[in-house]
């Protein structure tokens, strides 16, 4: 995996807070969500949780399932599927290329089997590093082979959802994608297979309004931001200010978007807790 531990946000914060000081043990970054400086050694040892207001960063794909899954656990499906340029976009090829290169994945999401303290799941969990998470027809696919496995083994799905929404690069083919990821859900649930999202910062666009939003049980990180369209698209169009926390985690469950809010130090726990009262994990 590439060594990318920063999404592009952070690392321009951290250098315009710390100038030059060279001392790592003090560099600072800036938290997106209350704008508080953290220490970034003690903001790692948090798994990237501001100490202040609780915002839940972003992490890459590995690093969640590194603190979700059990040790060694992970088993990769459909690691090879790369996407072809469908709409001729100019440079996509190009791009994607580097961003291989720059984080060793194929595409915005991860998918393969993966154990929670000892139950089998299916896991899929994006990446917001490659295209911002943007959904097209890779994503699309690994998203519906995974819920394929899942029926034919009869286990249960963990999607970490993270995108900016359906990838423009892809035109129309993108926009499919969501009603190919929904009639897979669909099967999947008509097989009688628990599936739960975890919306993570952050959830926008297609992927809100298509798998990320058809969870049997839906949980959010606490802040991050979920929604379909943005906040400036959406003021411009209705002529209104928007409140504060318009699309963050607590509002979304407020107005009944989002089931339960659960800390990343829980989540483990909470999800093998969810897996185990749905009858799985049982001999
Ligand atoms: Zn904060």
């Amino acid at each position: 995996m590439g060594e990318n531990m920063f999404d592009s946000f952070f690392s321009v914060v951290k250098k315009r807070f710390n100038g030059n000081n060279d001392d790592d043990s003090r560099e600072t970054v800036k938290c997106p969500r209350c704008q508080s400086p953290v220490l970034l050694q003690k903001y790692e040892e948090l798994h990237r949780v501001c100490p202040d207001c609780n915002y839940h960063g972003r992490l890459s794909s590995s690093e969640r399932i590194e603190i979700t899954f059990d040790e060694g656990s992970f088993a990769e499906l459909d690691g090879n599927l790369i996407s072809r340029n469908p709409i001729d976009f100019p440079e996509y090829p190009e791009k994607q290329e580097e961003l291989r290169k720059n984080t060793g994945l194929n595409d915005a999401v991860v998918t393969g089997t993966a154990m929670i303290k000892g139950i089998k799941t299916v896991a899929g969990i994006m990446d917001s590093r490659y295209m911002m998470g943007s959904m097209g027809s890779v994503v699309g696919e690994k998203i519906t082979r995974a819920f394929e496995y899942a029926v034919e083994n009869q286990l249960p799905v963990i999607l970490f959802t993270a995108s900016g929404g359906a990838r423009m690069q892809e035109g129309i083919v993108s926009l499919m994608q969501m009603a190919k990821t929904a009639g897979a859900v669909k099967r999947h649930s008509d097989a009688g297979g628990l599936y739960i999202t975890v919306l993570t910062d952050p959830t926008t666009g297609g992927v809100t309004a298509s798998f990320a939003s058809l969870g049997d049980i839906i949980i959010a990180e606490p802040k991050v931001l979920i929604g379909f369209a943005g906040r400036r698209v959406i003021e411009s169009t209705i002529r209104q200010r928007l409140p504060e926390d318009f699309q963050l985690a607590e509002f979304m469950q407020e107005h009944g978007f989002v089931d339960i809010i659960v800390e990343r130090k829980k989540m483990r726990s909470t999800l093998s807790h969810l897996l185990k009262i749905h009858g799985y994990g049982e001999a």
